[in-house]
């Protein structure tokens, strides 16, 4: 396992993977400790919870450029998602005791309620594009509920996976309450089929997501999978086109490109599409990439090279099959693995851009007449992460976003991003259960029913 710097092309550091002695030796120490977590008080996990927080907020620049050297982040973005992590350790640590606390219920019996208790060890298998972020919104719900767990991170960020594990224990938490585990993906069959593992959570590619769920159903465990997205946007005909376009834009473009909740597809009404072709083309080309270190850059390189040519197939082989490529669409010189703003028009049925998610700073405009077009280009995908509209007509949004569109959660003239407060996740193949909110804490508790006679 090595970390491999996507900017410089360069080893950053080569790693040495758990036997599969020593992985499961770890996972029945965080097993035993998990004997005695369960035991704590909420106020004794929100403790420690709030000195994670401290720590992510003391070590952010430091932990911001592990993230830039591995996988090519901006920095600011990076610097960005640490403080992010940093609110939803204090979210959890806030609520999770309001959000896990019994809850009567009126039955013929004496005394009947809901208690919600913890589970065991839960294993993440997590992706390296938010490689702090997708960590912690597993982490500190799973810690705060009373569980405990282990960590696969994405082989090409095992800095960020090390530092992880380091953070939480420099917090205070007791010894192997949380451990990351060194491995490739071919050993987390063996991991998920451990009797001491009790659920698994995968954030990451449709495959693996098919993968690792097929194994845990072949055990009987419970799954949660957050997998890719190829969220439309739709711009209605009274839409502010300079905001909508800027909005999507940006939208298109953290990370870049590389966001499972990145806008991939825009679908503008006919009688706005020029003008907001030309504002949205015209942001794009704006758009610099270069050192993900200096704050004059936009866009950094793409994680690895493979995926930066990997995105480029998608664009030349939906070139050759008659998409227009209005922006950017080649691979730049160089030992760094840019790919530039790109976008795409005239793309149709049968194209890779029309239904393969475009992991990287390329869009795809479509033009509607009716809004059942739009609304069925849409939802012509096997993805439902997230999708927007804007309009200002914020009666006419509400409704689409509700009964129109397939999606796990809708943005009204805004661009989606997670927030812990909110619930989040997909349907169709974008993947099942949610994360964050008191809706993702309570996906890995045992919702235990009591009743006293
Ligand atoms: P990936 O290749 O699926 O990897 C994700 C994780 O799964 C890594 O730890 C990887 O390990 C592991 N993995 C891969 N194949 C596996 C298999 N067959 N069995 C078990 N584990 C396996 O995805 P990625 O390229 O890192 O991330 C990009 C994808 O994640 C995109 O599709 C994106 O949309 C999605 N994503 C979704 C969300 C969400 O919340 N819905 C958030 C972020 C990203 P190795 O690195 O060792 O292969």
């Amino acid at each position: 396992m090595k970390s491999v710097n996507p900017f410089k092309g360069e080893v950053i550091k080569n790693y040495t993977e758990y036997t599969s002695e020593e992985v499961t030796s770890i996972i029945s120490q965080v097993d035993k400790a998990f004997q005695q977590w369960k035991l704590t008080d909420f106020e004794q996990r929100a403790k420690l919870m709030k000195n994670l927080q401290a720590l992510l907020i003391e070590r952010k620049n430091e932990l911001a450029v592990i993230m830039v050297a591995e996988m090519g982040k901006v920095r600011r973005e990076a610097i960005g998602e640490i403080e992010k992590c940093a609110t939803v350790c204090s979210f959890y640590a806030d609520n999770a005791e309001t959000f896990l606390k019994n809850e009567a219920i009126q039955t013929e019996a004496s005394e009947s309620y809901i208690t919600y208790q913890p589970i065991g060890t839960v294993l993440a298998v997590m992706p390296w594009n938010f490689p702090f972020w997708q960590v912690f919104r597993f982490l500190a719900p799973a810690l705060m509920a009373g569980n405990t767990g282990v960590l696969k991170h994405a082989s090409n960020v095992p800095g960020c996976a090390l530092a992880i594990e380091q953070l939480v224990r420099d917090a205070g938490f007791p010894d192997n309450v949380f451990r990351t585990l060194m491995i490739g993906s071919a050993m987390v069959k063996a991991v998920i089929e451990n009797p001491l593992i009790k659920a698994v959570t995968l954030t990451g590619s449709n495959p693996a997501g098919k993968s690792v769920a097929s194994i845990a159903g072949s055990v009987l465990k419970k799954s949660v999978l957050e997998l890719g997205g190829s969220d439309p946007y739709l711009i209605l005909e009274d839409a502010d086109i300079l905001k909508a376009a800027s909005l999507c834009v940006t939208s298109r473009l953290i990370n870049a490109g590389q966001s499972c909740i990145g806008a991939k597809r825009f679908i503008v009404a006919d009688k706005i599409y020029d003008a907001f072709e030309t504002e949205f083309v015209r942001l794009m080309s704006e758009a610099t990439y270069g050192d993900p270190l200096d704050s004059a850059t936009r866009i950094g390189p793409l994680a690895r090279p493979n995926l930066r040519d990997e995105l480029h197939q998608q664009v030349e082989n939906s070139r050759k099959l008659g998409a227009t490529v209005l922006l950017g669409g080649f691979i730049p010189e160089g030992k760094a693995a840019f790919y530039p703003p790109t976008v795409l028009t005239n793309v149709v049925p049968g194209m890779p851009a029309y239904h393969e998610e475009l992991f990287g700073p390329v869009a795809v405009l479509f033009r509607f007449k009716t809004e059942e077009e739009a609304i069925r280009i849409a939802n012509d995908t096997v993805f439902g992460l997230g999708a927007a509209v804007f309009t200002s007509d914020v009666k006419k949004g509400k409704s689409l976003a509700e009964k129109g569109l397939e999606a796990g959660c809708v943005y009204v003239n805004d661009f989606v991003k997670s927030n812990p407060r909110l619930p989040f996740g997909g349907i169709k193949e974008s993947g099942y259960g949610r994360e964050l909110s008191a809706v993702g804490i309570r996906e890995f508790v045992n919702i235990k029913t009591i009743l006293v006679k």
